[in-house]
């Protein structure tokens, strides 16, 4: 068997201890639903059943209290955060990090062999110099240099101990290509534990639903890349699965007709541009969210490759040209007709 295909499950970790509510008193069952903005940035959508509002309401303010803790321990715009001193320190010797961090960067280096080192979180040693927001990209001279640190073999850990060190100065490491997935797998371990059995929590472009909507699924609109929001190219229906969709609309800005987004190529420092949109079906949103990236790297069809390889998940990914192709478990059947969406969840993007 191939080794990708026998991956560590996703870390059991969200650290934040969990005080389920007590159960108070029983109201008529519903669909709550709530949208908050301004959390990693995005917009975060919580919606589940529940028999009793109270409860559903204390529910959905742990998964967000969840990801507003992983949000200031993660994020390199916080210079108090986890990573940000990580990225001042780790350069200096081994430096000990919690258990949560310390997982993650595990996983983030399996996703960087997975890939081939599509997937890199020293991406930001390049990275940190664009401001998509400000349409500030650095210069081809800063980029040669900094470049020699865009390597995932920089950065070495060590369980025995839980320190992480940077093998050489100029290394950054930035989590914001599986953060949202993670804190979306958190915020559904959260949901668990409060006895939610059907819900679906999304951060931005990472869904991930428990159950189904009585009888019938959960159905995901695949946005088209190059038209507006509420425009799909796919309606994709999942129960107890994540879904994520990368997309080359989601941060970026053109000038002298060239796209500068957010997915940069490690290899060489710039925007990765080789598809217009990848989503990716799986187990866990942290996975989904970690491989969607490597299709803008790797191209459609070598990527396609690599997702084929992996037992569990599928793919979908938009080429350049507008035409779309599928992973063998997902194969579009011409014969049958697209399946009808029952409920409508939130667009994956
Ligand atoms: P979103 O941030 O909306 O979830 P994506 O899932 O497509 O969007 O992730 C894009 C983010 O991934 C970027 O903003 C950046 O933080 C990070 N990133 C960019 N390039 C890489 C890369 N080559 N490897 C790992 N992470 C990356
Ligand atoms: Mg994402």
């Amino acid at each position: 068997m191939n080794s990708i295909m026998s991956l560590s499950p996703r870390v059991a970790l969200c650290a934040l201890a969990l005080a389920v509510a007590s159960a108070s008193t029983p109201a008529h069952a519903e669909w709550v639903r709530r949208v908050t903005d301004g959390i990693m940035g995005t917009r975060i959508t919580v919606e589940l059943w529940s028999e009793d509002r109270t409860q559903a309401d204390q529910a959905i303010d742990a998964v967000l209290d969840e990801m507003r803790h992983i949000d200031e321990s993660m994020s390199t715009y916080k210079p108090t955060s986890e990573v940000s001193l990580v990225n001042a320190k780790a350069a200096d010797g081994p430096m000990k990090i919690s258990k949560e961090l310390f997982d993650l960067l595990v996983q983030a280096k399996e996703y960087s062999v997975i890939t081939e080192g599509a997937f890199d979180i020293t991406y930001a040693s390049v990275g940190y110099m664009y401001d998509f927001r400000k349409h500030v990209r650095p210069t081809e001279a800063q980029i040669n240099k900094a470049l020699p640190a865009v390597n995932y073999l920089h950065v070495l850990l060590d369980p025995k101990t839980q320190t992480v060190q940077f093998t050489q100065k100029g290394v950054r490491i930035d989590l914001g290509g599986i953060a949202k997935g993670y804190s979306v797998d958190c915020g559904i371990d959260v949901l668990k534990q409060h006895g939610i059995t059907r819900a679906f929590v999304s951060a931005g472009g990472d869904s991930r639903i428990i159950g189904d909507r009585f009888g019938k699924p959960w159905v995901v609109g695949i946005r088209d890349p190059r038209k507006g929001e509420g425009e799909v190219i796919k309606r994709v229906p999942l129960v107890d699965a994540a879904i994520s969709t990368s997309g080359d609309y989601e941060r970026f800005f053109d000038e002298d007709g060239v796209r500068y987004h957010h997915i940069i190529d490690p290899h060489t420092g710039h925007s990765a541009s080789k598809v217009r949109s990848a989503t990716i079906i799986g187990p866990y949103a942290m996975r989904t969210d970690g491989l969607s990236k490597t299709a803008f790297v790797l191209g459609p069809e070598k990527a396609m490759e690599i997702y084929n390889r992996i037992d569990d998940i599928d793919a979908i990914i938009v080429r350049l040209d507008g035409s779309v192709i599928y992973s063998k478990g997902i194969q579009p059947d011409p014969a049958a007709a697209a399946p009808a969406p029952p409920t409508a969840a939130a667009p994956a993007n």
